[in-house]
């Protein structure tokens, strides 16, 4: 049986297919070819979470640099000094490397466990894997209003989740910055797609940047009016996380707004933009 799982845990050769190999085909063969599954589910996916979260970051960082940016920040304000971004980046980092790389050396046995393939040949279609993507959005979603609206019970909140309401204007980096029960409990929101959907190591990757980019994008500080996640049906975006961080409650869901609306969560934020514009309006009139 050890002998076994320690075959199991060798590079894949593969088989180049006849000439004309794209450079991502390349690459892919050449790491099934040169590393173990351990390697690639443990470390790989480590590397690829932190330089995709940095990369999705970096836009709300460097906008802060430019004034004419500021039209599209939300709560302006609230500028985020050098001292917050200090402060979020020291615990996220710590959270990354003792909690999430920890967790993807559980991908590796999950992986192991549920005989994922890792090979090129059998790698889903993109749409598929996109449809995929989309359900476990819709999975985490619900996990996360209930057990993120469980966090702001006055019992535990100061416990847990007060850590992550640090940041009244939040910025891209806030996303990740969370108490590590937190981590755990909200990322457990994760594994829903994975045990649905999970066909290949290429939906490991592709789900956790969706989600990555999806929570940077809503704790950004920023909303643009050309923004490709809007094409999303019923996504709350960044406007309506904002306000969760500024007053504290209501808007508990993620990503879509359709758990706030139904459990009436989302009233104080109607309520809000409702008079912002009627106050924009009256101004206009006179
Ligand atoms: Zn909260
Ligand atoms: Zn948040």
């Amino acid at each position: 049986m050890a002998a076994e799982s320690v075959l199991n845990d060798l590079p894949i050769v593969e088989n180049a297919t006849d000439g004309g190999m794209g450079a991502f085909e390349e690459g892919w063969r050449y790491m099934n070819s040169n590393y173990s599954r351990f390697q690639i589910s443990t470390y790989m996916s480590a590397c690829l979470h932190i330089v995709t979260y940095f990369l999705f970051c970096s836009p709300s960082f460097i906008f802060q640099f430019f004034r004419f940016m500021d039209r599209y920040k939300i709560q302006q304000d609230k500028p985020t000094t050098w001292d917050q971004e200090w402060k979020c980046f020291k615990l996220v980092i710590a959270n990354q490397v003792l909690i999430q790389t920890p967790f993807f050396s559980g991908a590796y046995f999950f992986c192991q466990y549920m005989n994922i393939p890792f090979d090129y040949e059998s790698m889903p279609v993109w749409y598929m894997t996109l449809a995929h993507c989309f359900g476990s959005l819709v999975l985490e979603d619900a996990w996360h209003y209930f057990l993120h609206r469980a966090l702001h019970h006055k019992s535990i909140y100061k416990y847990i989740h007060k850590i992550h309401h640090n940041f009244q204007a939040p910025f891209g980096m806030t996303a990740e910055y969370a108490h590590p029960m937190e981590t755990m409990i909200l990322g457990m929101g994760f594994m829903w797609g994975m045990l649905l959907f999970c066909d290949h190591l290429i939906f490991l990757w592709c789900w956790m940047c969706v989600r990555l980019i999806e929570t940077i994008d809503v704790h950004s500080g920023y909303d643009f009016p050309i923004n490709p996640l809007h094409v999303i049906p019923f996504y709350g975006g960044a406007r309506f996380h904002d306000f969760h961080h500024k007053n504290f409650n209501g808007n508990y869901s993620s990503t879509f707004t359709w758990w706030d609306k139904i459990f009436g969560t989302d009233m104080q934020y109607k309520d809000y933009y409702a008079k912002l514009q009627d106050q924009k309006t009256e101004k206009k009139a006179n």
